[in-house]
């Protein structure tokens, strides 16, 4: 398929999402390896089927620790050093609040409050035991889990990028499902649209244009469900068990590297935009757009892309730290 004389896409489904490839050659044999690559990762990472290697050390929760590969073992460690970020919502072991709720799939409910406060004992990152030596995680209470949801995907888009660089490829992008890794620079760079919150019509409220840089979101209105009149949306408070509430309808990270955004997106959402621009001083390498339930779009910098405004209801600010 092509978009036009140049451009090549690819798409597939995997980890739930709708998975974009973009090429600048007909090349079918490259985006399937691409593919197969995100498939093995998802394999190893995946905590929505009985087995992976993420699924094995939380089967093994107040038993045994669980040696697993490198480069599993490294991206737990750089989750639970992002879950003792003060401030921060990202908590690497919020699996068993994200069960429950089942936000996103079949079955999702509002949990009994005695549920939620039960199942909060079981989240604190301090019990995620680590073993540098032996490449080994421990969970030291039974029930606990591990969910790498919120950042998983940035890690294997960080990877598809390496692969295609790799591969000779100079100008790509790698979307997984909201999650956009780009390659090199083509005419007037890579042009990423930012949502218009909870719009039917796939509306946007701005373009994000990057070169060589990492784009995610985490937004409300991404998967969520309705019931009495209240929305219930699947990034977890972890100090309270609940959807996060604050003044925030989406953040967005724009960075080198997609896991850095990933982790951003969910750690900045816990702080707000007062807090969250102030985390940012002194990190040029790491931009925030905040877009709050007010219509204001909050750029916390922007040297590394150029944002243009496309709805007039929303207020556009910079407010660097
Ligand atoms: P983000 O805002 O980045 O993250 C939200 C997700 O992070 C939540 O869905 C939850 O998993 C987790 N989370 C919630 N609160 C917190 C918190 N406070 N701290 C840390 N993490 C939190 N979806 C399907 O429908 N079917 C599948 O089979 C499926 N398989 C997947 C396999 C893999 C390897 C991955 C990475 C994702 C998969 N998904 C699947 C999607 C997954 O369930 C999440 O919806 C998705 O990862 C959320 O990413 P996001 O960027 O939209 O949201
Ligand atoms: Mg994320």
């Amino acid at each position: 398929m092509s978009d036009d004389a140049r451009v090549y896409s690819y798409s597939a489904v995997l980890m739930g999402s709708p998975i974009l490839l973009k090429l600048f050659e007909h090349n079918e044999p490259l985006a399937s390896r691409v593919f197969h690559l995100i498939k093995q990762y998802e394999d190893l990472l995946t905590v929505n089927r009985a087995q992976s290697q993420v699924m094995d050390i939380n089967h093994a929760a107040g038993l045994n620790p669980v040696s697993v590969s490198r480069s599993v073992y490294a991206l737990i460690k750089c989750a639970k050093a992002a879950s003792l970020v003060p401030g921060g919502a990202f908590n690497l072991a919020i699996g068993p609040l994200v069960k429950r709720w089942k936000i996103g799939f079949k079955g999702d409910s509002v949990p009994p409050a005695d549920d939620i406060a039960r199942l909060l004992t079981l989240t604190d990152p301090h019990n995620v035991v680590l073993d540098d030596a032996q490449s080994s995680v421990f969970l030291t209470r039974a029930g606990m889990e591990i969910d790498l949801g919120a950042i998983a995907k940035g890690y294997i888009a960080d990877r598809v990028r390496d692969y295609l660089r790799q591969q000779g490829v100079t100008l790509g992008l790698i979307n997984l499902g909201g999650n956009v890794q780009t390659l090199g620079s083509p005419e007037g760079g890579w042009s990423i649209g930012l949502k218009k919150p909870f719009a039917q019509d796939n509306a946007l409220l701005g373009a994000i244009e990057v070169v060589n840089k990492s784009v995610v979101t985490s937004g409300v209105y991404e998967r969520f469900f309705e019931l009495d009149g209240r929305r219930y949306h699947h990034i977890l408070d972890p100090r309270t068990g609940y959807p996060l509430d604050n003044e925030l309808d989406s953040v967005t990270i724009i960075a080198s590297e997609s896991l850095d955004c990933d982790l951003w997106t969910t750690l900045i959402y816990g702080m707000g935009v007062e807090k969250g621009v102030e985390a940012l001083r002194g990190r040029p390498d790491i931009e925030a757009i905040f877009v709050t339930k007010q219509r204001e779009i909050i750029l916390s910098s922007a040297s590394h892309y150029r944002f243009t405004l496309l709805d007039d209801d929303y207020r556009l600010t910079v407010r660097t730290a």
